[in-house]
């Protein structure tokens, strides 16, 4: 800069932390929204209750939160509810999971730094009032603030959204799927679906596949539906795909993926609810005439029909979408070009990996893994998760090519979000991805088959 500080007298370390702060909170925000939507559809799901999928996933989340009632409902409602009174707890009153969900030094150590978060959605507030105009001007204060809606988020945000999506959609089991767009079947009407809500997608997922659903496709040329998956949301259905064999495709792609996807014309309908459903998609949709419903206003897009999800409603919401989406396939098809890429992705990517089912696999004991990082065979692992970006080369270039370059050096690679989107559709998931492995960590690989 020309001059050491603003017009108001920011210096450079206060402008930098005010807009991490404003990102982090923004960040923060988005997914303590996505932990309270979980966790209102899982107890309005108990209250009404209706199919818990992973009772055992339950069973550990009591155990976890010294819930000692026996009915399932009655346990899942508590659950539920044990995680909404922390979101809603004000800023200045710790939340009580933390302690129970974290690992133990760790917890001393947030405490020690007082980083201990208040309720997680009061924090994310204090988080953007503290980097609004000529409020804080103190780098390291923002910071910290940063740190304690780390902990919300990643306990709450992420752990608690995917062990609640195991209490009501049921649990990952380890096994292999198509990827990519060949997953994509012109003879179905098909539906891609975008976001990170999939508990927004237990109605629809069921009524999709319902006698009646599948006699109106069948008058309108089709055979049936499809969901098929696109960012993240996708991602949590292929994981608990094991679950949804019926109505659900496979995964095809991640966050920029979605225009490819659309372009193969075969996609008769967009239904959002969340990030990355990208802005770009818009001018696509418009040109091969896909419909685009958005059920949480939150991601509204600008085309899109607004169809709020309401818990009580739902079975109506899903009669309409329904309606509206076979209305779109028989618009279009017929009219708009194909352009399938049946070549694109592989059959058999390794996916359904929890801590649950991979310590199953490894025989009920992490003492095998352990063995074989204490005896230089694998010589760690690496997380490569979150959205992949455009930056380094293109789209998905330095998630896959890092990911090349660890696993060639006996580096093992945990991967989850976008960033796994990529690294599976250029065949890094598969069996044959070994190949490409350093010698120790391919003949592990090849052991296990
Ligand atoms: S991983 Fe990132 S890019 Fe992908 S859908 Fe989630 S937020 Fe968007």
């Amino acid at each position: 800069p020309d001059a050491p500080k603003g017009i108001c007298g920011a210096d450079a370390d206060t402008i930098v932390a005010r807009n991490f702060l404003r990102a982090v909170a923004s960040g923060s925000g988005c997914y303590i929204h996505v932990v309270e939507n979980t966790a209102l559809n899982l107890k309005n799901t108990a209250l009404e209750r209706r199919e818990i999928k992973g009772l055992n996933a339950l069973d550990r989340l009591c155990t976890i939160f010294g819930i000692t009632e026996t009915d399932a409902y009655k346990k899942a409602v508590l659950v539920a509810d044990a995680v909404l009174a922390d979101l809603y707890k004000p800023d200045y009153e710790k939340m009580t999971l933390v302690e129970k969900m974290a690992y133990p030094p760790r917890y001393k150590k947030w405490q020690e730094l007082g980083i201990l978060p208040g309720g997680a959605k009061s924090e994310a507030v204090r988080g953007v009032v503290k980097c609004s105009t000529n409020l804080n001007s103190d780098p390291v204060d923002m910071l910290l603030d940063c740190l304690r809606l780390g902990i919300s988020t990643g306990i709450y945000g992420l752990t608690l959204t995917n062990l609640l999506n195991d209490v009501l959609l049921g649990e990952p089991e380890i096994r292999f799927a198509p990827v990519g767009l060949r997953v994509i079947n012109p003879d179905y009407i098909n539906i891609m679906i975008t976001g990170h809500q999939h508990s927004l997608f237990v109605d629809l997922q069921e009524r999709l596949v319902s006698p009646e659903a599948i006699a109106a496709a069948k008058l309108v040329g089709a055979a049936g539906f499809k969901l098929v998956g696109c960012t993240c949301v996708g991602q949590d259905l292929q994981l608990r795909g094991s679950h949804y064999t019926e109505v659900f495709d496979g995964h095809a792609g991640n966050n920029y993926t979605s225009e490819a996807i659309l372009a193969t014309g075969a996609i008769d309908a967009v239904v959002s609810e969340f990030n990355c459903t990208l802005p770009g998609i818009e001018a696509v949709c418009d040109e091969l005439q896909i419909k685009q419903i958005c059920i949480d206003s939150v991601a509204k897009k600008s085309n899109a029909e607004m169809k709020p999800f309401v818990f009580s409603e739902r079975e109506q919401l899903s009669r309409d979408i329904i309606d509206e989406v076979i209305e779109s396939y028989k618009t279009r098809r017929g009219k708009v070009p194909l352009n399938l890429l049946p070549e694109h992705g592989n059959d058999n990517t390794l996916t359904g990996v929890s801590e649950i089912s991979l310590k199953k696999f490894l025989g009920g004991s992490w003492q095998p893994l352990v063995d074989l990082i204490a005896s230089g065979q694998i010589k760690g692992i690496v997380g490569v998760v979150g959205c992949s970006s455009l930056v380094a080369g293109g789209h998905d270039v330095l998630t896959v090519e890092l990911t090349k370059k660890l696993i060639e050096k006996d580096i093992l690679v945990l991967t989850a979000g976008c960033s796994s989107g990529g690294i599976e559709n250029c065949g890094l998931m598969t069996p044959e991805a070994a190949d490409l492995a350093g010698p120790s960590l391919r003949a592990v690989c090849k052991q296990l088959g």
